[in-house]
């Protein structure tokens, strides 16, 4: 095979590499089904003129189809035929390129490589390596290839800066394999996909446990091998970060747009979350947080039953505390001070004392002592004990009132304030 040589580049445009690709020789005999040849990768920098010669052993290579998909004779050798792997690739790119703008690295192959490979892929750039699990024979698991291909924008354009940052590199490619599947075969695709993913999620921090600091979409992997903190936390996490976003933010389309302007701003280069994050705001700093709350209406909840309006407050509770700016602005709007109904009294004052807000002390102490089912009472008196603006409070209404009570709540809150 003549030397190829291609302008693509393993280094910034400022440091051109030439890559003179895969020189691979193989023959296959489908019959015994045995595979020999030999491969070598060449690649010379043009600023310093290193070259480097990378063997591959034979034993590395494999063949790329195991169904012969797109077989056709070899142009410079009619003796032998080249099997293509056909799962949809060129349209895929050209919906990558759709999303992330243009394709840098000139060639794009596919490797299939033998049984023992750990990964679905290894995106290197010019030549992702695949595991010979994804051919299912009804490109069903053409996913892997979409997650491969996006890597080409998200991975080895932009890159992580450190695997404590990996997520960027997993969750945004994760999020445009998505967006490229849903082009080719439905945006339902795209949300079943994003349903299996979650459960994905779930398992791996079942697996670590909900308080390993490996569940984290940041890690501190100073000490630990990045290997061992592997898991699907980076993809999912990243994912699910960026999916509730795009909801957030103004849908597909618009998040589509921070995407390709993201890797714009940050092509060749590695960096970290803040990198992001401060792109991010200023992509979206015109969404400022006042433009989110103008959007509370009191039509919102009007069709809304108590039960439906209890289980609001009890699903906004969950993410306490909330900012106290939008706990003022559901008072404003909703006006659930003005509710006596006692489960939403209850979730509600709940919610103002865990966000810090002073004006709901005496409202939260009244309806601590003006009753006393336990099941109101001790999480209100331990909310306001929790909160530095009412502790004294707590712990003084409570003693004039603890002769009041009974002697079971009296003693439980007594315990859960700490008060003999
Ligand atoms: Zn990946």
């Amino acid at each position: 095979m003549p030397e190829a040589v291609d302008t693509c580049s393993l280094a910034t445009p400022a440091s051109v590499c030439r890559t003179k690709h895969l020189h691979l020789r193989c023959s296959v005999d489908f019959t015994r089904r045995t595979l020999s040849g030999t491969a070598a990768l060449t690649v010379q920098s043009q600023e310093d003129n290193l070259r480097s010669l990378v063997s591959v052993p034979k034993e590395l290579v494999a063949l790329m189809s195991a169904i012969r998909d797109g077989e056709a004779p070899d142009p410079e050798d009619p003796s032998r035929k080249i099997y293509r792997f056909r799962q949809k690739t060129e349209s895929m790119l050209k919906i990558a390129e759709d999303l992330g703008g243009q394709y840098v690295w000139g060639q794009y192959d596919l490797l299939v490589l033998p049984p023992s490979f750990p990964y679905g892929g290894m995106e290197n750039p010019c030549l992702t390596f695949v595991t010979p699990t994804l051919l299912a024979g009804d490109k069903s698991l053409s996913n892997v290839i979409a997650h491969e291909i996006s890597h080409s924008w998200t991975g080895n354009l932009v890159t992580n800066k450190t695997w404590d940052h990996f997520w960027l590199n997993e969750g945004h490619t994760v999020y445009l394999e998505r967006h490229i599947c849903g082009r080719l075969f439905g945006e339902k695709f795209r949300h079943f996909h994003a349903l299996g993913g979650w459960g994905e999620l779930q398992n791996s921090i079942k697996t670590f446990g909900e308080t390993s600091p490996f569940t984290k979409l940041v890690v501190d992997l100073s000490d630990t091998d990045p290997d061992v903190a592997y898991s699907s936390v980076p993809y999912e996490k990243g994912f699910a970060l960026l999916f509730y976003l795009e909801q957030l933010l103004g849908g597909p389309e618009v998040f589509l747009g921070f995407l390709k302007a993201y890797v714009k701003e940050f092509s060749y280069k590695s960096i970290t979350t803040d990198d992001w994050k401060d792109f991010l705001y200023s992509h979206f700093k015109d969404k400022a947080k006042d433009d989110d709350l103008s959007s509370f209406n009191v039509t919102d909840l009007k069709d809304l039953s108590s039960h439906q309006r209890s289980e609001f407050l009890a699903q906004v509770l969950q993410r306490a505390p909330l900012p106290l700016g939008h706990i003022k602005r559901m008072q404003e709007v909703y006006n659930f001070n003005a509710i006596n109904n006692s489960e939403i009294r209850f979730r509600w004052l709940r919610l103002c004392i865990q966000s810090k807000w002073e004006e709901a002390i005496p409202l939260a102490l009244k309806m601590a002592t003006e009753q006393g089912r336990m099941k109101f009472t001790r999480p209100l008196f331990k909310d306001l004990a929790a909160f530095d603006k009412s502790h004294d409070q707590a712990v003084r209404t409570f003693q004039e009132h603890r002769a009041r009570m009974h002697p079971v709540t009296a003693m439980l809150v007594g315990k859960d304030l700490k008060v003999d």
